[in-house]
């Protein structure tokens, strides 16, 4: 049995209400010593599942503040144990007055995450369940969220396991052709698993594929606006943002010669990036900032190249085209409330991009064309089609690697059995991949990498 423990469960500062959690076998007779009903008697019977209303107070007595109360017997809570949470008034010294009581009363301080890790050691649910509790937390869009509320429930863990079952059957199935090999068989057998392996290998081909969406609606994606001085790159940062009813939060640690935010553009989460700080310099290597340029189109996902449509391209312009190679691009011709210079035809040339680069034409003050481009980001987001109804959806590193690492195993299989190997050999790079996606849902996975995981949690959850 497992002790009983507890935390602060809201964010600190002040609040309407702020709650006290405690998990364990204490829950309920902590909440008995420390609770008192508004007529000053004692709560001498717990009552599951009801909020109760009365005041929390010190062994002598002493009122630290009114508190709504509840009682979760086990194993139906959040960690499948007996737990109490206190509501009381979001104020940092009654919480840390009443947290201390409870400790008093014999709770341990939880460690991070330790409610959700105790759901997950309890069996409640599975590890990217309790992964995905954080991703919900710290879901910086409504994409994001969604994305993150599925996988919560269980639907990629269904899919794993799914997956795992048909990897099972598979191995019993080379199994018994290992035990009892029959000649005439032989190549029909073959055949029958090659076929089971392909469709397995296809199903984890296509989670891992769904990794970029998810990586994005997770963290945001990074899109840099590049172009000469005075194109436009900040006036289309700021129409962009204030396409954003919700401006997340600035992103610390932006450098100093380039601005970077956060927006929620249309559900989908961006970092934008926006080189228009580098301009203030006589040196015009350095006014254009190539390095700097180059570091923002490096680490994006994305570029939006800004070009100026109603004058002729520059050296300026044309400095910035080399750093594009092998980038995803929109090039964007800004201005187009003035009168046009430039064509399309001859940006797409000179500047090297794709032929088929995704061209808009807008500006960036009268804000016309500005839909466009955000459709533009969602496509690039979305491979093509709209879909903001969530598909299971793999985003995060941890569970992209062993996909990729699984479908490498099962390569390996694939080639010993194409190439007439034994089919041991084959079983064992089979199994391999097997505990490979078990560790995505926790079925096989070390303590190291469970308190990895829980340890990025934050305290109270
Ligand atoms: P940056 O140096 O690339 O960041 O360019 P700015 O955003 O600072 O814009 C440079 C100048 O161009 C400013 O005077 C803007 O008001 C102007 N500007 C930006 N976008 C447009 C546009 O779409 N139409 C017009 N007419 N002027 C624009």
């Amino acid at each position: 049995m497992h002790d009983t423990i507890t935390a602060i469960a809201t964010a600190s500062g002040e609040a309407g209400i702020g709650i006290i959690r405690i998990s364990g076998p204490d829950a309920g007779p902590i909440l008995q010593k420390i609770f008192r009903y508004r007529s000053g008697n004692t709560m001498k019977e717990l009552v599951p599942r009801r909020m109760i209303y009365g005041m929390i107070v010190e062994p002598d007595g002493h009122e630290i503040d009114e508190a709504m109360v509840v009682f979760m017997p086990a194993p139906h809570t959040y960690t499948g144990e007996d737990v109490t949470e206190i509501q009381c008034h979001g104020s940092a010294i009654a919480l840390r007055r009443i947290l201390s009581l409870v400790m008093d009363c014999g709770a341990a301080p939880a460690e991070r995450g330790e409610f959700t890790k105790r759901a997950f050691l309890n069996g409640r649910i599975d590890l990217s369940q309790a992964e995905a509790v954080i991703d919900v937390i710290q879901a910086r869009s409504r994409a994001g969220s969604d994305a993150a509320v599925a996988q919560l429930s269980g639907r990629l863990s269904e899919r794993i396991r799914e997956i795992r079952k048909n990897m099972a059957d598979l191995i019993a199935d080379i199994a018994v052709r290992i035990e009892y090999p029959e000649e005439d068989l032989e190549e029909i057998a073959y055949q029958t698993i090659l076929k089971s392996l392909h469709s397995i290998m296809e199903d984890i081909e296509a989670l891992a594929d769904t990794a970029q969406t998810g990586r994005v609606l997770k963290d945001g994606m990074r899109i840099s606006i590049v172009g000469r001085p005075n194109v436009g790159k900040s006036s289309l940062m700021n129409a962009l943002l204030q396409e954003d009813r919700a401006i997340v939060t600035d992103i610390p640690g932006t450098t100093r010669d380039t601005i970077e935010e956060y927006a929620d553009l249309g559900g989908i989460p961006v970092r934008l990036t926006d080189t228009a700080g580098i301009r203030d310099s006589e040196d015009t290597i350095e006014r254009i900032g190539i390095e700097r340029s180059r570091e923002a189109i490096e680490t994006a996902d994305l570029v939006i190249l800004m070009t100026d449509r109603s004058q002729i391209l520059t050296e300026e312009d044309r400095a910035i085209f080399p750093l594009l190679k092998d980038k995803r691009c929109i090039v964007v011709m800004n201005k187009s409330d003035r009168e046009a210079v430039l064509d399309q035809a001859s940006i797409l040339e000179a500047s090297g991009v794709p032929a088929d680069t995704p061209v808009i034409v807008m500006s960036a003050v009268s804000r016309d064309g500005i839909r466009e481009l955000i459709d533009e980001i969602h496509r690039f987001v979305y491979g093509g089609e709209i879909k903001m109804e969530q598909d299971i959806m793999i985003a995060d590193a941890r569970h992209e690697q062993l996909l990729k690492e699984a479908a490498g195993s099962l390569e390996d299989a694939r080639f010993m059995l194409e190439n007439g190997e034994a089919l041991d050999f084959a079983e064992s790079d089979i199994r391999t991949a097997w505990m490979l996606l078990g560790e995505i849902t926790g079925e096989s996975v070390t303590d190291d990498i469970v308190n990895e995981i829980f340890s990025r949690f934050c305290l109270g959850k």
